[in-house]
Order: structure tokens, then sequence, then C-alpha cells
């Protein structure tokens, strides 16, 4: 583990992270002060979803939106850059061009934990590509991360130092909604910060996801009330008391194989049932 201890989402679109893992940053933060170091990463440029502003006026704004929700909580931000050194607009396909650009990303930051969304398991459940394929990226990088001339590196320096694998865990996602878990974080002491940093989203949640879902764009006290909403299906889905504010998350062996100690580390205070611990074989 490095020190501070390096933690990275890596999600479709910028307003991903905060949906599903803003509480768990804000809570490391609050946790570890200056001893953490937070990274954003968004593998689209987030542009195609729009129903009025072209793409780079939607991309200029989402940008500046994630830019000030991440400094909420003094993380960094950054929109992935692939091979080919542009940004892939939306629709995350898995090619060399994304795999690459995400080896490097990642290699840039030396992350000890990454939280990405899960892979969908259940036939039924509907798939949103950038989503799905960000998942799967991650996955398919994994392994590839410790081998030094997996792809062109994009910066001067060479890649050939040891790269230690990273703990890669998932979050609850939007669209898959599975119901396993690992670990449930009561998020209740930053729900404020969360709150905060989801409200930075505006051209998401005024106008584009209430026309995408045809109702009308919601106040800011509407809004707030149904973005508690969502955490509430959250703890309905999985079996909680529905009022305290959860996010829930799924350890992986995708990248390094998890010790204990590598939960506290990433999950202060949580509380980690024995069910958990069993099937992780801690
Ligand atoms: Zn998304």
């Amino acid at each position: 583990m490095q020190s501070p201890i390096r933690v990275m989402s890596i999600m479709a679109h910028q307003d991903d992270f905060e949906f599903n893992a803003g509480g768990l940053f804000a809570w490391l933060r609050r946790h570890y002060g200056d001893r953490v170091e937070l990274k954003i990463l968004a593998t689209t440029r987030g542009a195609s979803g729009h129903q009025t502003m072209g793409l780079e006026e939607t991309f200029r704004i989402r940008e500046k939106e994630a830019q000030a929700s991440a400094n909420v909580i003094g993380a960094s931000y950054e929109c992935l850059n692939l091979l080919d050194n542009s940004h892939a607009i939306g629709q995350v396909f898995l090619d060399r061009n994304t795999l690459g650009g995400l080896w490097n990303a990642i290699r840039d930051f030396r992350p000890d934990f990454i939280i990405c969304p899960p892979v969908i398991t259940d036939p039924r459940a509907g798939i949103h590509i950038d989503h799905y394929n960000t998942a799967w990226a991650v996955r398919y990088v994994a392994y590839q991360l410790t081998v030094p001339h997996a792809y062109p590196a994009l910066t001067e320096k060479a890649r050939t130092a040891r790269f230690p694998a990273p703990l890669i865990i998932n979050c609850d996602d939007t669209y898959a909604r599975e119901s396993g878990y690992d670990v449930a974080l009561d998020i209740s002491a930053v729900y404020a910060e969360k709150e905060r940093m989801i409200l930075c989203h505006d051209s998401q949640i005024f106008d584009w996801l209430p026309w995408n879902a045809g109702v009308k764009a919601p106040t800011r006290e509407e809004y707030t009330a149904e973005f508690l909403g969502r955490h509430h299906e959250v703890n309905r889905r999985y079996g909680f008391d529905i009022e305290t504010p959860r996010e829930v998350f799924r350890v992986t062996f995708w990248g390094r194989v998890p010790t204990r100690q590598d939960l506290d580390t990433i999950f202060p205070g949580a509380s980690i049932s024995q069910e958990a611990l069993a099937r992780l074989k801690l």
C-alpha cells in the first residue's frame, strides 16, 4: 500500500461516480484527510446525452460539472485519453484503443484500489453499453496492467517498472441492478457532500435525465428528494432498512486478491459481514 493511499474511480460518464461511489470517496477524504489521493476517470466525453446542445458544448459543460463535483472532495478528475489520444464521445467499445488508453491511465495514477461498475450477470438486466463495456474494459485490462509492453506507453517514460496490481471493487450500477454485495457502507456522515456533488451535474439531472425519462424537470428540492429516494431503492433491493443512505460494493479478484487489511483500508469503519469474509476467503 502506498502512502498516501491512492483510489481511482473508473466509470463511463461524468455523473456515474457520484451516484454509486461519491459517498465512499467523501468518506475516505473525511477519514484520511490528505493521506488519500482520489482520482475520478470518465471513460467517455459523456457528450451523446443531451437533447439540445451539440457534442462540443455538452462535453465542455460536462467537464466543468465533473470538475466542480471533484473539487467538493479534493479529487482530481479526467476524461480518458484513448491510445490514439482522442476521447470516446460515448459508446464504449472493447478495442485496443480503449484498453490501451485505460492501461496507460491506470499505470499513470498507480491506484491501490479501483472502483468500477460490475459486469452484469442477470440475463434480464438492461445494459447501458458504456457502463457495461467500462466494466469489461477494467476486467480485461486488469492482468495486463502488470505487463510492461502490453500497450504502447503514452508518456515519455517507458513502462518497465514492476506494477503492483490494484484491488478492483465493483460498485452498484443503476442499469445492472444486481443484488450481491460484500460491503454496505453507511454514508450518512458524508451524505451532504454526496448531495453537493450530484447537484454540480445540472446538465444531467435537470436537463437530460428528465427529458430522456419523459418527465418534467424537477426543482432543486424535488431532485434532492428523488436522489434520497435512489438510496432507498438500493436499500430495498439489498434488503436493508430504508432510511440509512448506503453505498454497496462487491470485491473482485480481477486484480490483486484482497486481504483483510485491504478491506479495512478502503472501507474504514464499515462493518463487514462474516458471510462476506467467508465468500472472499478472508
Ligand atoms: Zn452513466
